[in-house]
């Protein structure tokens, strides 16, 4: 077989293997959002209009071309800000962020554990948000780079009140503390009760644009929840923190 036949050979199957790949992702970066429903219809149409073309049904096949020229523009003005989103993911995501060491998480979810024990005990609020494979490099930059290891002292420190940094939220990277008083988007959500008040919000808006898990220690009942993948854990006993963190952390998917 020649280099031509071989090829002519591979080729279906080449095409197959990136048009599964493209549209996995696709489904990936959609999935949770009110986009996904809509995205499997569209293959679901895509598919019959495939199948129009293969047995020639021509009137049919009229019908669906001019339904999916206006409905291409349609979605496209409905989902902008989906589309919006996941291309900024697309761009921004890791590929590949080496996974802390087992000694250096543990070190790490132990710090986060006894300081926000302690914040909850003494009611100082705190918000603390610890990076996976979408980078908060953009949230870092809003507040005041720090660069030190975990320590409970040092987060305890941080969210003391009229210590300069203790508004706004605390940043993990790599198992260290990246930078302190930092802001995220406030999210929307209507449904979420009167009781939650903007640090929750804010927790919670930053689950909507990456996969971070944050944790918050409310100054107004003491209580500590956690935040993933757009889900508020309410009111983590002490004892379930470090399991349920390293539960999350290990996830490779935000819906996963
Ligand atoms: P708590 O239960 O602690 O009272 P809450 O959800 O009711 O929390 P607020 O009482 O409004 O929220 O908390 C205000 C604090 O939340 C601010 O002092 C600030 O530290 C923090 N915060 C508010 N908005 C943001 C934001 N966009 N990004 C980061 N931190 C924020
Ligand atoms: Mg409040």
């Amino acid at each position: 077989m020649n280099l031509g036949s071989m090829l002519l050979y591979w080729k279906p199957a080449i095409e197959i293997s990136i048009l599964w790949f493209v549209i996995y992702h696709i489904m990936l970066f959609f999935e949770g959002t009110r986009a996904i429903n809509v995205l499997k219809g569209i293959i679901v149409l895509v598919l019959a209009f495939l199948l129009i073309q293969v047995f020639k049904l021509d009137n049919l096949d009229w019908l669906m071309t001019k339904l999916l020229g206006i409905s291409v523009l349609a979605l496209l003005v409905i989902f902008h800000p989906e589309i919006r989103q996941g291309l900024a993911r697309l761009g921004q995501r890791h590929l590949f962020v080496p996974p802390l060491r087992e000694e250096d998480l543990d070190i790490m979810l132990q710090g986060i554990s006894t300081a926000t024990d302690n914040l909850s005990r003494a009611k100082f609020g705190a918000l603390i948000a610890i990076e996976k494979m979408d980078p908060l490099a953009g949230y870092i930059a809003s507040g005041v780079a720090i660069d030190g290891r975990v320590s409970a002292e040092l987060i305890e420190a941080i969210f003391t009140p009229n210590n300069p940094l203790h508004d706004g939220a605390l940043v993990i990277q790599q198992g260290r503390i990246a930078a302190a008083g930092c802001l995220f988007p406030l999210a929307l959500n209507q449904d979420l009760s009167r009781i939650y008040g903007t640090r929750h919000r804010a927790a919670l808006g930053l689950s909507e644009e990456t996969d971070a898990l944050i944790v918050i220690v409310s100054e107004e009942r003491g209580d500590i929840s956690l935040v993933y993948g757009e889900k508020l854990y309410k009111d983590i006993k002490n004892d379930e923190l470090i399991p349920k963190m390293k539960e999350i952390l290990k996830q490779k998917e935000k819906n996963g």
